[in-house]
Parts: structure tokens; sequence; C-alpha cells
């Protein structure tokens, strides 16, 4: 029997961030909204993504900041981990925002269906292989959030044990002494810096000749300097050729070279979930790479259609999921979205030190034909840095060289350093409201605090520095 078709002003696909921002903001528009997961509320993000990996990045840091102890004349003993209780916070903080989750969805009124969503002719979804049960929507507008999985790598197949990518290194049961990450990117950096930092021995395999793709180079050599100094081999322009299990770990064949490990991070992206989405009698097209396509405004061919987050082609970021959210819900309801500026997304990096960047390095502004000005004012000078112990790095600022020689609008910030990720915010809107130097460095800095090294570098652009 076919079921009667429930009606709903916007029906979304998939419950990660690109979905639930969707949900969230539509529901508080007072539209009627139903949401279809498959699997866990809060996708990839919350389960197996940036809370997980930042919650083990925590362990790791509590780790470090305990054996430092001594510093601060406290005598703790030597630290040591109990790495079932680090699994088990990590699993409840994770199920603690889940759950948190489903309840803000019930108390905005989102219906949230358990199954797989298909987008089919006439707006028209259904919901099978889960706990709802088979069941048909209809309804003006679809948001496809489906998000994305993690790319594997041939000759490398996942068995949870030795050769894992996220989703299974987030649960690790036993901490590895030695591990292989290949891919140098934002993940796999916070990974190599996480088993670093509790005791492994760890070697990045990057195809590229730089890790960190999009940071700023000066920055990346700070980055570089510390994991080298501690032991962590970067070995960039290398080509991992295969692995041979050797019934401990595995020999990695990279480069003409054999590296022993017990593990091996497979960590070189992360492929849209687009496979099994329906779409048959729709408009709605995807790309070579699996990518839905969308305009500026995410909107797919089938009209009133919507695509959002890991899915499209725009940075894989879950930030970018609840902005072009909110864009599709905005352009639902009519509202002329301002589109994202892909170019001055914040960038947050959880290593070990930090890193975090909006906006162009100096490579790509000079790529793009700017004449710059740029300054570096480092933390080493600053005496917050000092006081927690992490007086490593700079913050970078790029800026646009007016035609009387001096530093005008801002075209990127760049930085590295202790708790960067939480000071990107103000280089984020200096970027994005095309801030001059002369604006930003008006403003106070709160003291002691480390955005003083952001003020001290917009002071030191208008040639006259306070402290640096
Ligand atoms: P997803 O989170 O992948 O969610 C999609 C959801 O849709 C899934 O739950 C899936 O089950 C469901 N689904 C798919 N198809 C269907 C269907 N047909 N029917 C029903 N349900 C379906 N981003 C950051 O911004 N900061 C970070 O620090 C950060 N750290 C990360 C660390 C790691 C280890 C990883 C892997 C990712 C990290 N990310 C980070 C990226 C971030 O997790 C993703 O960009 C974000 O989750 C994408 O959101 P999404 O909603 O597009 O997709």
């Amino acid at each position: 029997m076919v079921p009667t078709a429930e009606h709903y002003d916007v029906v979304v696909i998939g419950g990660g961030p690109g979905g639930y921002a969707t949900a969230l903001y539509g529901a508080s528009a007072g539209l009627n909204i139903a949401m279809i997961e498959k699997g866990k509320l809060g996708g990839t993000c919350l389960n197996v993504g940036c809370i997980p990996a930042k919650e083990l990045l925590e362990t790791a840091a509590t780790f470090v900041h305990v054996s430092e102890a001594a510093d601060y004349g406290i005598c703790a003993g030597e630290a040591s981990i109990d790495w079932g209780t680090s699994l088990a916070r990590k699993d409840k903080i994770v199920g603690g925002l889940v759950s948190g989750l489903a309840s803000l969805l019930k108390s905005r009124k989102v219906t949230v269906l358990d199954g797989h969503g298909r987008l089919h002719a006439g707006k028209t979804v259904s919901v099978s292989g889960g706990a709802s049960g088979d069941v048909e929507l209809t309804a003006e507008a679809v948001v496809l959030a489906p998000g994305s999985v993690p790319r594997t790598l041939p000759g490398f197949d996942v068995d949870g044990k030795v050769v894992m990518t996220s989703d299974e290194f987030l649960s690790i049961s036993e901490l590895p002494k030695s591990a292989a990450i290949i891919g140098g990117g934002v993940i796999g950096c916070e990974f190599a810096s996480l088993l670093a930092d509790l005791g492994a021995k760890v070697t990045i395999l990057e195809a590229l000749p730089k890790i960190l793709p999009g940071l700023d180079q000066d920055l990346t050599k700070v980055i570089e300097k510390s994991f080298k100094g501690r032991g962590i081999d970067i070995r960039t322009d290398v080509k991992v050729e295969g692995h041979a299990p050797t019934g401990s770990g595995t020999t990695v064949q990279a480069g003409g070279e054999g590296l022993d490990v017990d593990v091996v991070v497979v960590s070189i992206g992360r492929r849209p979930n687009t496979d099994d989405l329906g779409l048959d009698g729709t408009a709605v097209k995807i790309s070579d790479r699996g990518f839905i396509e969308v305009d500026e405004g995410c909107r797919t061919d089938e009209p009133r259609v919507w695509a959002v987050g890991d899915a499209i082609a725009t940075p894989a970021l879950a930030h970018i999921g609840f902005i072009e959210g909110i864009i599709a819900i905005q352009d639902i309801l009519g509202e002329d979205p301002t589109p994202v500026d892909y170019e001055k997304v914040p960038w947050a990096v959880y290593t070990r030190p930090e890193a975090g960047f909006t906006g162009l390095s100096e490579e790509a502004a000079k790529e793009a034909g700017f004449d710059v000005v740029t300054q570096k004012s480092r933390f080493n000078d600053n005496g917050r840095a000092m006081i927690v112990n992490q007086p490593e790095g700079m913050v970078k600022v790029i800026a646009e060289r007016e035609v009387d020689g001096r530093a005008g609008r801002i075209l990127g910030v760049h930085m590295v350093g202790p708790w960067v990720t939480e000071q990107l915010g103000q280089g984020y809107l200096a970027v994005n409201w095309e801030a001059t130097v002369d604006d930003m460095a008006s403003l106070i800095q709160p003291h002691p605090t480390m955005t003083e090294v952001l003020g001290e570098a917009m002071i030191s652009l208008t040639g006259r520095p306070l402290h640096g």
C-alpha cells in the first residue's frame, strides 16, 4: 500500500550540519520542516568529525599541559594516559550534543524521520529502510544535504585495526606506538599532532609539495618546525605505493622506501555522498566528481531544490554547511540572500600549535595580481602567550598596497599560535568587511590577551609599531 504523502514547506535530506542548520533556521522562520537522516543526527561533524577529533586533541593538550606542570611549581607526578577514559569522555560529549540536537529539533517542531531519503519528480521524497518505515513526503521546497564520506586509497583496504580512515581512527581502542598518516591536510595534520603529543612516532606522507594547503607558507613553516621538533617526520612530494602487513602492523611503501608502522590513517579528503539520492525525473545534476551542481545561491537545476554542505563543491567545513543552510532558507523565503564569498572562509586547524586563516595568503595574493604589504607579529613577546607557556607562532596580515605605498585593505589574516582558532573571528570580520589596516589599528585589544598580537600587526602596518 502506498502511504498518503505528508506535505511540508521544506523537506531536508541529511541531518548533518548542513541539513540540521537548514531545518533549525527554517523552523525559526516559521516553516513546517521535515528532516530525514539515515544514520546518526549531527552527521559527520558531531559523530565522526569536528567534535570527536577536537575532544581527543584536548586529551593530548591536557597531557602536554600536565607534563609541563612542574614548570608552574605544580607537583603532579609523571603524566600517563588512560585512553579508555579519554574515549568514554569523547563519547559522552558526542552523545550529549547529539541528544541536545534531537531536543532542539523537537522543540522547534521539526519532524525528524529515520531512513534513507530519495528525491523524485514533483518534489516528492521517499523515505525507507529506517525506523520511520516507508513514507512519502511532498514539499514546496527540498534541500539536499547528504554530506560526504572519507576517500579511500586503492591497495589500502580499511580494516579498522591497521588501516583506517578518520571514522575508525576516532574510536581507536589502543594508542599506536607508530603511525603513517597519508595526507597532510587539516585532518591529517590534526591526527599527526595528536598522536605525537601522546607519544607515538608519526610520519606524514603528503603527495603535494606542502602540508596544509591554503595556509601562508611562512605560517606553514612554523607548524613544520614545531612538528619536526616533536619528532614528526614530514615527507612531502611523496607517492604512496602500497603496503604489506607484518602481523603486528604493516610496512608502507612510499617514495621507494619501506616504513614500518603499527597503523596507517588514510586522510586524503572526503567524497560527496551522492550515489543514492534518487533524483529520477528531476533536473538535479551530479558532476563528474560526484558533487551536486548548484549556482552561487546553492540552487540546483531543479526548481525549488537546493543543495548544501559537503555534497556541493564548496569548502568541506561544518560552518560552511551552516551558512549554506541559512542561505537556502532565506532564498526559499524570497529574501534575496548574499551569496557566500568562498575566498574569505575562515579555516581553523586544531594542531599544536593551532593555525587559522581567512582570505588570501601572501602567495595567493601575489598570484591574484595584488601588490601587497605584509606584517608578521610574533607571540613570543606576548604576555598571555608566555603565561600559558605557548609562545610559538605569529600572526601575518596581508594587506593591499595603496598608491602612496601604505597598507590599505586587508586581504588575508593567517595565524599560527596559542588558541588562534579562537582569535580568527576578528581576522574574518576584517577580511570579510574589507576593513583597512587603519580601521583595524584604531580598535582596542583587551590586555593581556593573545589578540594583542593581531592588534600589533595592524598598528605596525600603519608604520608606527607599539611593542613590535
Ligand atoms: P555530513 O556531516 O556528512 O552529514 C550528512 C548526513 O546526511 C549524514 O548524517 C548522513 O547519514 C546523512 N545522509 C546522507 N544521505 C542520506 C540520505 N539519502 N537519506 C538520509 N540521510 C542521508 N569541519 C569544521 O568546520 N571544523 C572542524 O574542525 C572539522 N573537523 C573535522 C574533523 C574530521 C575528522 C572530519 C572527518 C571532518 C571535519 N570537519 C570539520 C568537516 C565537517 O565534519 C563537515 O564539513 C560537515 O560535517 C559537513 O556537513 P554536512 O551536513 O554537509 O554533511
